[in-house]
């Protein structure tokens, strides 16, 4: 590990940690010298999983469940959290899940589940988070932020997503929960950013890759032609964590090989 990682001392959780980028982005903070908590709604052997590897690798990690749209549960796993690494610097908002339909035959609950867990849960996490940095105050020897938050956005913040209407509605609230909490806690020197990710190789995903075709059908619409791999995120999600980018807060980084630049332009038009 290095000497004096970039986010030495500093405790962090991570929402969704068990799987796909939440995991990727665990693993990379705890690389950078932060505390993590692993949070995780199912499979705990997963999410030991990805504490293990962090210990393998030097670093410090506890699994912690809760499901991120409960107030309750969400309550309870600050509170542990802060038994655990006395406070909190670091949130990155990163459960998620689609529940796709078309329009028509969007039932409601699958509307309310989507909404509750992308955007619901971000906005409870973000909370609690935020009470403990205002109780807590600064700590320059840690950091020039009193917080940081980084919402896990995604390219449907802008792109919209037909038989995804949901998804990108829950995406769409993001981008201005993160930018309006932005503007409302940068006095008190929070910062708030999104991640965008375009095409990621995850478990939410599956069919979008797993085939050739899949695959192929997918690249025409990343102009870098690869698909994203959860390290891009991880990587991104600790820059954006530290001091480095100090002076971002309220902007949304797309971290998608160029699937923002309406590659379908590029000879039409
Ligand atoms: P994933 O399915 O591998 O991971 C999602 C994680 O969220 C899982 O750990 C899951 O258990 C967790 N989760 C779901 N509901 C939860 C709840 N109620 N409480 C706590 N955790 C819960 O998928 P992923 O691709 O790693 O997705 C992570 C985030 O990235 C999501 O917000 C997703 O919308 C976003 N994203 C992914 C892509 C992509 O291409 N993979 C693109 C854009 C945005």
């Amino acid at each position: 590990m290095n000497p004096n990682p970039k986010l030495k001392g500093q405790s962090a959780l991570v929402t969704g940690a068990n799987s796909g980028i939440g995991k990727a982005v665990a693993i990379s903070l705890a690389n950078d010298g932060a505390n993590v908590v692993v949070n995780y709604v199912a499979h705990p052997e997963d999410a030991q999983a990805v504490v293990d590897t962090i210990k393998a690798n030097g670093g410090n990690a506890i699994a912690l469940q809760a499901d991120v749209s409960n107030e309750t549960q969400v309550k309870a796993m600050f509170q542990e959290m802060y038994k655990a690494f006395g406070t909190i610097d670091i949130l990155v908002n990163n459960a998620g899940l689609q529940q796709d339909s078309p329009f028509e035959k969007m039932t409601l609950a699958q509307w309310q589940l989507v909404i509750n867990v992308n955007l619901t849960g971000q906005f409870l996490c973000a909370r609690e988070a935020v009470i403990e940095f205002l109780r807590r105050g600064p700590v320059p020897e840690r950091s020039r932020a009193t917080g940081k938050i980084i919402c896990m956005s995604s390219v449907h913040e802008v792109i919209p997503w037909g038989g995804h209407v949901n998804y990108a509605t829950s995406k769409g609230g993001i981008m201005m929960l993160m930018k309006s909490m932005a503007q409302e806690l940068a006095p008190k020197k929070i910062r708030v950013n999104s991640i965008g990710p375009g095409a990621i190789q995850t478990p939410i995903n599956t069919s979008a890759w797993s085939t050739p075709e899949a695959l192929n059908s997918l690249l025409t619409l990343i102009p870098y032609n690869r698909i994203g791999e959860p390290e891009d995120i991880g990587n991104l999600a600790a820059w954006l964590a530290s001091d480095e980018s100090d002076y971002i807060t309220g902007t949304t980084v797309f971290c998608d090989g160029g699937m923002t630049l309406y590659p379908g332009f590029s000879t039409n038009g």
